[in-house]
């Protein structure tokens, strides 16, 4: 290869290492899924909420349950009692206890009835939660994958292309890599143009006669009188 022909290469390495590593630094799948994944915490919240007021239902009907068993003990204990010969007297007493607790039997019920339809609706939203949430799970493990893919896809590119860059170096001397990293600085990675007819490849100036005539006379890679690039005149085609 040619002095300017490596030259070309190198900018074309440079330019694609830079490119690739805006674009690694920029993925805009990682602000994605850091977003997701807020989401996510947000949505293992909510169901941890939908689980505290599941339990609170069940618990109330345990209660209601416990309240249940204890009128149904107070029943038999004065049935029990209504039957004793020496309680007869009492039994207006006993009836008005036995309405009691029916009276609140019946509340028990009622509220029973309340809580379990509450509790069916709890189980269903806890339910829906836990399919959305393991969909969600899913989604986030699989853009996770993805975007590893990507970056790892851009991190062999960039090393392929150092590992050509590294050995590309090598082939030329190393006082006209220092002329190029300067060129490559000062021009915003575009430190290269390549004479196209009379026409250089970036500053697009033509030359004029006289300059072209100077060129000839010039080593295979010159300075171009317009924007003082580093000026490829001849370039072996690839
Ligand atoms: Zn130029």
């Amino acid at each position: 290869m040619t002095v300017g022909s490596t030259l070309l290469k190198l900018q074309e390495l440079d330019l694609a290492l830079e490119r690739d590593q805006a674009a690694l630094d920029g993925m805009p799948e990682i602000a994605q899924l850091a977003k997701k994944r807020k989401a996510y915490l947000k949505l293992k919240g909510d169901a941890n909420k939908l689980l505290a007021a599941r339990k609170d239902l069940e618990n109330d009907l345990a209660d209601l349950d416990e309240d249940e068993a204890f009128c149904n003990a107070a029943v038999d204990q004065a049935q029990s009692e209504m039957q004793k010969p020496e309680n007869h007297r009492l039994m207006k007493e006993f009836e008005q206890q036995l309405a009691g607790i029916a009276k609140k039997l019946d509340k028990i019920n009622f509220a029973r009835k309340d809580k379990i339809a509450a509790l069916e609706k709890a189980k269903s939203n806890e339910a829906y939660a836990t399919e959305y949430i393991a969909k969600f799970e899913a989604s986030v493990i699989e853009d996770t994958r993805a975007a590893r893919e990507k970056a790892d896809e851009i991190r062999n590119r960039i090393e392929v292309s150092r590992h050509q860059r590294d050995a590309l170096i090598k082939t030329v001397d190393s006082s006209i890599i220092d002329t190029y990293n300067k060129a490559s600085k000062r021009f915003n990675g575009l430190g290269v143009e390549k004479l196209e007819g009379t026409v250089p490849s970036v500053c697009r100036m033509s030359l004029s006669p006289s300059s072209m005539d100077s060129l000839k006379g010039a080593d295979e890679v010159a300075e171009c009188p317009y924007c003082h690039r580093l000026l490829v005149i001849s370039a072996e085609e690839e």
